[in-house]
């Protein structure tokens, strides 16, 4: 299911015009495409650099897939080697950080304290229980997760420096951050390189650098809950990160459970959202916060982005209304099944 969408979605940012469309037939300095897919972080992954030619890209591209790889190496929940997983195995003892998963974790917890724990990164024994670890899902009985919530409480993540302490059965996932991270790693390394025109497209997330060779904002498609997609968005060095109930989900007895738990209940978040959509500078920033706004729901993310207003949001809802920040008003339209659908615009 999740690869349909995803291949609909690619397919969506291909056919939007002008999207990383190859154009050049005398290609002129940094306007050779080049693309490389791979799966990485348990998604598709699709990136597209304009390099100074074929040769260029192709190694920037080589570089890019190596730093993925090294991320996930580092942040991966599941692989015994991480450094992520060594802290959740470490009985309590502190451990000791590299810089990656380090400055990740405490943007991460800074995250989790200003979405109020809408975000929280060790929900990770619940997400477990509802078997999204393994596929192998299941409804957990309330008195299970009342026992399981006991240990999901971020500031129970003690980290000092580059010691970090968890206590004994508090467990990390920077599931719902590591792709935006990644997205800026990519950013830093592709500008690093002399590239100023990139976009990639790690699962929900997509990020841009720069605007398109010719100049003009790249268009990034908006999924609909229901498939195909809703709108699109145009856009010049942003992160476009959308967490939504369709993405990961199971059925059972007719009742459909999402992916992204409310760390106040334990039960997948229904907030009334079908997808929360954030553009933020920050692919790290955009993660988190889709993630956190999507278990708030309409009315408790439009407080938070009152409240902090460095980022905006498309907010798609389970009644076929949407709700987007003024920063969009005039770069984001509605698409297919859901044109003309009642849009309201959110004013500071
Ligand atoms: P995806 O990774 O599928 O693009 P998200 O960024 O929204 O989607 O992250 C969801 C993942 O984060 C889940 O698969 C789970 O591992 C973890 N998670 C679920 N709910 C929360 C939450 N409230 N806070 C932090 N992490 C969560
Ligand atoms: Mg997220």
């Amino acid at each position: 299911m999740k690869s349909v969408r995803l291949l609909l979605f690619l397919l969506a940012l291909l056919l939007l015009p002008g999207c990383g469309s190859p154009g050049a037939d005398s290609p002129v300095r940094g306007e050779y495409p080049c693309r490389r897919e791979l799966l990485a972080m348990d998604t598709i992954m699709t990136l597209t650099v304009y390099a100074q030619s074929e040769k260029d890209g192709q190694e920037i591209l080589r570089q890019a897939a190596g730093c993925i790889q090294e991320l996930e190496a580092l942040l991966s929940v599941t692989e015994a080697g991480s450094e992520i997983y060594q802290a959740n195995h470490s009985n309590g003892k502190p451990v000791s950080l590299s810089d990656e998963p380090r400055q990740l974790l405490a943007e991460a917890l800074a995250l989790c304290e200003s979405t109020g724990g809408a975000l929280d990164v060790t929900v990770y024994p619940v997400v477990r229980a509802w078997g999204f670890t393994t596929g192998e899902y299941r409804v957990p009985e309330a008195a299970e997760l009342a026992g399981l919530l006991q240990k999901v409480d971020y500031t129970q993540a003690i980290l000092e420096g580059d010691r970090l302490a968890l206590p004994e059965g508090v467990e990390l996932d920077l599931g719902a951050v590591a792709k935006g991270w990644t997205g800026d790693r990519l950013m830093a390394l592709f500008r690093s390189a002399g590239v100023s025109s990139a976009i990639v497209e790690l699962g929900g997330n997509v990020q841009a650098l720069g605007a398109k060779p010719d100049g003009s904002p790249w268009r990034v498609a908006v999924q609909a809950p229901e498939g195909g997609y809703a709108g699109a968005l145009e856009v010049v060095d942003k992160a476009v990160v959308t967490s939504g109930g369709y993405q990961r989900y199971f059925e059972q007895d007719g009742v459909a459970y999402c992916h992204i738990i409310d760390p106040s209940t334990g039960y997948p978040a229904e907030s009334g959202l079908s997808s929360a959509t954030i553009v933020a500078d920050r692919g790290v920033q955009g993660d988190g916060l889709s993630t956190a706004l999507f278990v708030m729901g309409r009315e408790r993310a439009e407080a938070y982005w009152r409240e902090h207003q460095d980022f905006d949001f498309i907010l798609l809802g389970a009644d076929g209304t949407a709700a987007i920040t003024e920063g969009l008003e005039d770069s984001f339209s509605l698409y297919g099944k859901w044109e003309g659908c009642p849009l309201e615009v959110i004013r500071k």
